[in-house]
This record gives structure tokens, C-alpha cells and sequence, in this order.
């Protein structure tokens, strides 16, 4: 779905990717893991083309996103994207946060928007929350609204970026029930957390980044039970 070959950024004079390869195949949950500063967020804003790369591509199902000529919201349009801080809209119901990208980025008549909406709600557990105010729903809530959001036109490729960091440890669940229900529909998902134990039980595969460097990949059991490199296992020790 997504691929990455030798991506590189920088801020002024620090290195924060050096020469990333990385790819997502369909179906696919990944799961980046490090620690904070270690380029996790810039890697998941550069596929969103929040960030430019200073150097290498990325592959959006066999496009070349990063080609300046590519148009950024066709390509933000083809990604849905979750970060920490829910920003749903205050003034909009959720039904109408959840619809508003639909109907104006991919032009789909309101009705039917606002049809699928309520089905993905309904399936999802947030129904009865359809004509609610965002001020009027818990944390663990907003963002699983964010969530159906992102997901409502059926992106090929979900980026979630520490979506439950921000939330009290007991809403936490809520949120970690939802990706995996995603992950049960079939969606890629590329994420960023600082949730081991969730990591442990929703990746396919666990990519360690140290200082913008991809220093391990490979399935959970192997990056939590026996990580081949000191820095993965040193990093393991210091969150655990
Ligand atoms: P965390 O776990 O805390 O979310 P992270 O792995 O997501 O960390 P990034 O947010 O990707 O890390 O940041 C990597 C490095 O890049 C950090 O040192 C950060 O200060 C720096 N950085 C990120 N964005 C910018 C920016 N816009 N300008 C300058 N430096 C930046
Ligand atoms: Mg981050």
C-alpha cells in the first residue's frame, strides 16, 4: 500500500530520518515503536505530505507521492489520519465532523454521507451519539469519532499517530477496541504508540526507530520476545 525508500528529513542541522525503508502491504497493521524524538511522527507526516522529504519517495499504492508535481490533497484524500489531540470541530455534530471530508473533499451527496456515517456509528458502537455535540462526549468517544472520520471513505492506507496518549488511562481501551475491530475489517493501519502491550497484540509487524534510524522490524513476538539488536532490547528494558 505505502512504501518508503530512503527517506531522509532534516530541521536545520538535525537529522530526523536517515534513509528510511519502509513498506506497508494490504491488510497490513504496523506499528512504529521508539523513543520520543525518534522520528515516528515526521515518518507518518511525510506519507501524509505534512512534511517534505529532503531526500528518497514514497509509494502510495504505486504513485510516487512525493513527485512534486502531485497534487497533496488528492494524496491526503487517498490517507486517513488520526493524532493525539482529537480535533473534531466544537460547532459540527459528530455525524457532521464524521461527513464533513466526505462531502467536501470527495463531493458525496450529504444524504449519502450522512447514511454510511450513521451504518459505520451504528456498527461501531457510537450510534446513539450521531447527533451530539463533541463538547458532550468523553475523550475515549471523540476520538473514536475521529477515528470513524478518518476511515469513512475507505482510505487504502490509516495513519494513527499516539491516538491514545492523550486520553485518561481508562478511556484507553475504548480507543484500542476500535483499531482493533479496524484491523479486524481488513484496514492497513500504519501507527505510531507508545503502548507496548498494545503493539504486542495488534501488529503484524513492530518497526523499532532509534535517532531517524529503522534499526529493527519483525513480528511482535520477535521484537518483544527475543529483539536481535542491544538498542531495541535496551529500549524494551526502559519502557517496560
Ligand atoms: P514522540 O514519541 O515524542 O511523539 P517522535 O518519535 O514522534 O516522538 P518526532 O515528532 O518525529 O518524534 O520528532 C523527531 C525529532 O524532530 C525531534 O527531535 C523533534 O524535535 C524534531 N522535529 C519534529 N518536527 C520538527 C519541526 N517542525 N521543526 C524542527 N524540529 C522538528
Ligand atoms: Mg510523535
Amino acid at each position: 500500500v505505502v512504501e518508503a525508500r530512503g527517506v531522509r528529513k532534516r530541521f536545520g542541522d538535525h537529522d530526523v530520518l536517515r534513509g528510511i525503508d519502509l513498506a506497508v502491504a494490504p491488510h497490513e497493521v504496523v506499528v512504529l515503536i521508539g523513543a520520543s524524538g525518534s522520528g515516528k511522527s515526521t515518518l507518518l507526516r511525510t506519507m501524509n505530505l505534512i512534511e517534505q522529504v529532503d531526500d528518497g519517495q514514497i509509494f502510495l499504492g504505486g504513485d510516487d507521492i512525493t513527485d512534486p508535481r502531485v497534487d497533496a490533497d488528492k494524496v491526503r484524500a487517498r490517507i486517513g489520519v488520526v493524532f493525539q489531540h482529537f480535533n473534531l470541530f466544537p460547532h459540527l455534530s459528530v455525524i457532521d465532523n464524521v461527513t464533513l471530508a466526505a462531502r467536501r473533499v470527495h463531493g458525496i451527496p450529504k444524504d449519502e454521507a450522512r447514511a454510511r456515517a450513521q451504518k459505520l456509528l451504528d456498527t461501531l458502537g457510537l450510534g446513539a451519539k450521531a447527533a451530539e455535540y463533541p463538547d458532550r462526549l468523553s475523550g475515549g468517544q471523540q476520538q473514536r469519532v475521529a477515528i470513524v472520520r478518518a476511515i469513512l471513505t475507505e482510505p487504502e492506507l490509516l495513519l494513527l499517530d499516539e491516538i491514545t496518549s492523550a486520553l485518561d488511562p481508562q478511556l484507553v481501551g475504548e480507543v484500542l477496541d476500535l483499531v482493533r475491530d479496524l484491523k479486524g475489517r481488513g484496514t492497513t493501519i500504519l501507527m505510531a504508540t507508545h503502548e507496548m502491550s498494545f503493539a504486542r497484540e495488534v501488529a503484524d509487524r513492530v518497526v523499532f526507530l532509534k535517532d531517524g534510524v529503522l534499526v529493527e522490524q519483525g513480528t511482535p513476538e520477535q521484537i518483544f520476545g527475543a529483539p536481535q539488536h542491544p538498542a531495541t532490547a535496551e529500549f524494551l528494558a526502559r519502557v517496560h
